[in-house]
């Protein structure tokens, strides 16, 4: 079993302005979820969500945005988190994590502090359709390549349980596998009512096999990272994913729903055994 487990807290920066039609995206305006919504978080607030994850023992704090890729806006109030945050908190690394991104976009946001850009795939290429489709699969390939263009660590992965096949499960994975990701987060899916998809079918056995898949399929990721709905998909065998190849854990809240208390993911790490990692390998 991997004995260091990497932290890493996400921040919504703004939340459920898009207007995508991603099906499994509560945050998309079209399906009218209850969720909160704003344009700009605080960056008073922003700052303190960063420190209370640092101490808390994340080394990574994700930088998320509600938009089908980055704009001016955006950008400029990335690059204002960035340099605001790399001052206070040096040794946190800061990930953005804000849609469709160009080269020119990676290197500003680069220079600002980023240091790793996450654009997950969502899926395979030929299920991606049923679920969105506003934009398409090739962009999201693409901007992963512009961020490994750029030097940006990358980080991509997708959402199980959307009703795709173990086919699109496994292109999925081969298409992550050729990105050469440092760190694969793996999602499952958590049903909102508003949202018109079936709930996740998935059951704890089945998604503990996709984790070890996921590790299987893509040996040279750094890191593969259980996201957003590991308390929901795994309930009490949560701490079985590590067993099962993952090595890093988002904690805290997630961009629309509430995640573990912070200390029961630290008391369940130290019941295994298992040290929170200190530095990025
Ligand atoms: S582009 Fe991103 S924020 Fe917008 S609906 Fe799709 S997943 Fe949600």
């Amino acid at each position: 079993m991997n004995k260091e487990i990497f932290l890493c807290a996400i921040c919504n920066i703004n939340s459920g302005t898009c207007n995508e039609d991603c099906k499994f995206c509560s945050q998309s305006v079209r399906y009218k979820a209850d969720i909160e919504r704003y344009k700009q978080k605080e960056m008073e607030l922003i700052l303190k969500e960063a420190k209370t994850a640092y101490a808390s023992g994340a080394l990574g704090f994700c930088l998320v945005s509600a938009d089908k890729g980055l704009n001016e806006k955006t950008l400029s109030f990335v690059c204002s988190i960035a340099e605001i945050l790399t001052k206070e908190i040096p040794e946190l690394r800061l990930i953005a994590c804000n849609g469709t991104a160009t080269l020119e976009q990676l290197l500003i946001l680069k220079k600002a502090g980023i240091k790793a850009y996450n654009h997950n795939l969502e899926t395979s290429k030929e299920f991606y359709g049923q679920i969105c489709t506003t934009h398409s699969w090739d962009e999201r390939y693409a901007t992963c390549q512009n961020v490994n263009e750029a030097g940006l660590v990358l980080i991509s992965g997708g959402i199980f349980g959307l009703g795709e096949t173990l086919e699109d499960r496994l292109s999925m994975l081969e298409s992550l596998k050729s990105l050469r990701p440092i760190s694969v987060p793996i999602n499952f899916y958590h049903h909102n009512e508003a949202l018109e998809l079936h709930p996740n079918p998935l059951s704890v056995d089945e998604a503990l096999s996709l984790v070890k898949l996921t590790r299987e399929m893509i040996p040279d990721a750094q890191r593969i990272m259980v996201a957003g709905g590991r308390e929901l998909m795994f309930g009490k065998r949560q701490s079985e994913i590590f067993s099962h190849g993952a090595n890093s854990i988002v904690i805290g809240n997630y961009l629309t729903t509430s995640g573990r208390e912070i200390n029961k993911d630290l008391d369940m790490l130290k019941s295994l055994g298992l040290k929170i990692a200190k530095a990025v390998r």
